[in-house]
């Protein structure tokens, strides 16, 4: 085993990981060896995802400070900046597109009715939340006291006080270069840690697919079969064929050698259903197999994961509009574009952990009048959605990633 590389580790875990769960699951929840298999599996994968959650905040603050101090050094930060969020917003807006036309073509909530969730919906209370409190309380976290951020894990806040470090140590010129070349290291230090972590990645990948596919409600994802269907469909062509597109028009990048430099990270953000906990991973993938420089990458990769989600934006929007449908309602033009613009902004609100995207949702339904409580209704199948959405936000960073390398050369 330890001759095949890690990536073939990896995809080896992957698959052993689904055949196995699907092994469990048919043998059923009472035999003692599915119920050990699911103990065992349980704890391997909280390891890893612990561990990469351990070096994952001294990682975002290491390599946004030191990215942020290297790009101003060198006259680039605005063109990368401008270029950084005017791809996030792009191909998120594209992402929304897609997902509303899908299910205005398929229209999934057809043939089934509202009241065949009445049950679960009456015994849900969502929190509501409107567009008001939703930009109140989504400004009120940009700026957090550091030692509060870094010890609550919380991304976007260590991300804007490393933006904040990082022009101040440029702006400080000489007179902190010592700072600057110890957060150097210990962002080499870290990376070295991640690879020491990136060796338990297959066995925890194969434990956490396991788990997810043995804890499966089958009926359930049947009922709502065809929703499914099209969301996996529309997040796939996005993945598999916008992305990967664009990256080829602007950057002359294959997509199988973005595959093949991607693969870790899409594989890992598959299992973890978390875009915050594969960023080691990421940052690793893109620095080490694409070749993008650490400066780049150091700013986009961490800022990406909690900012841009293609995945989740195509969700929010079509997820909403599905249940328009359900509840008989036709959704105008109009409509349709708060949906658009709401989806953007929850998907960008919504931190990069599992099932995320479901909370900032609720402020989507509102939007256009529909009730908070529907959200019962997509619950259960989400499990299943957010690997497919957090492993096409974790390529959306990437995409990113190479098209502002591509984009800002010789700025
Ligand atoms: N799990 C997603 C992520 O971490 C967010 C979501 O859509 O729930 O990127």
């Amino acid at each position: 085993m330890s001759r095949l590389s890690l990536n073939v580790q990896i995809l080896l875990g992957a698959l052993a990981g689904v055949g196995l769960g699907i092994w469990l699951s048919y043998l059923g929840p009472a035999v003692a060896l599915t119920q050990q298999g699911l103990f065992a599996a349980g704890l391997v994968g909280m390891v890893f995802v612990d561990l990469l959650k351990m070096i994952l905040v001294p990682l975002v603050f290491t390599s946004i400070v030191v990215g942020v101090a290297n790009l101003r050094a060198h006259h680039q930060m605005h063109r990368v900046w401008l270029t950084t969020l005017g791809f996030f917003i792009l191909s998120m807006a594209m992402a929304i597109v897609l997902g509303l036309s899908a299910i205005n073509l398929f229209e999934p909530g057809k043939g089934l009715h509202l009241a065949l969730f009445q049950d679960a919906m009456q015994g849900f209370q969502a929190k509501q939340m409107s567009l008001a409190e939703f930009s109140q309380s989504f400004l009120h976290g940009l700026f957090v006291n550091p030692f509060t951020a870094l010890s609550q894990g919380n991304v976007l806040a260590i991300v804007i006080f490393a933006l904040f470090v990082g022009v101040a140590l440029v702006a400080g010129g000489e007179r902190y270069r010592n700072i600057l070349a110890l957060l150097q290291e210990a962002l080499e230090l870290t990376l070295r840690i991640v690879g020491w972590v990136m060796h338990l990645a297959p066995l925890g990948i194969m434990a956490l697919l396991l788990k997810l596919v043995a804890t499966q409600d089958v009926a359930l994802l049947s009922t709502m079969g065809k929703f499914v269907a099209v969301i996996v469909g529309t997040i796939l062509l996005h993945g598999l064929m916008v992305l990967p597109l664009l990256l080829f028009l602007v950057t002359g990048v294959t997509p199988l050698r973005f595959w093949r430099g991607a693969r870790e990270a899409l594989v890992t953000a598959f299992a973890t259903s978390s875009s915050s906990a594969t960023l080691p991973v990421t940052l690793r993938c893109v620095q080490q197999h694409l070749h993008v420089k650490p400066e780049i990458a150091g700013f986009v990769i961490p800022l990406g994961a909690t900012v841009n989600m293609d995945g989740t934006a195509l969700y929010e929007a079509a997820a909403a509009l599905f249940i328009a449908n359900l509840a008989g309602i036709d959704l105008n033009l109009m409509q349709q574009m708060i949906v658009f613009l709401t989806a953007m902004l929850a998907s960008i609100g919504a931190p990069g952990i599992p099932s995320a995207g479901m909370v900032t949702m609720v402020m989507v339904l509102q939007s256009v009048g529909l009730p908070a409580e529907a959200i019962a209704i997509l619950l259960p199948v989400d499990r299943v959605l957010d690997t497919f959405r957090t492993a096409v936000n974790v390529e959306g960073d990437m995409v990113g990633s190479l098209v502002v390398q591509k984009l800002t050369r010789g700025a």
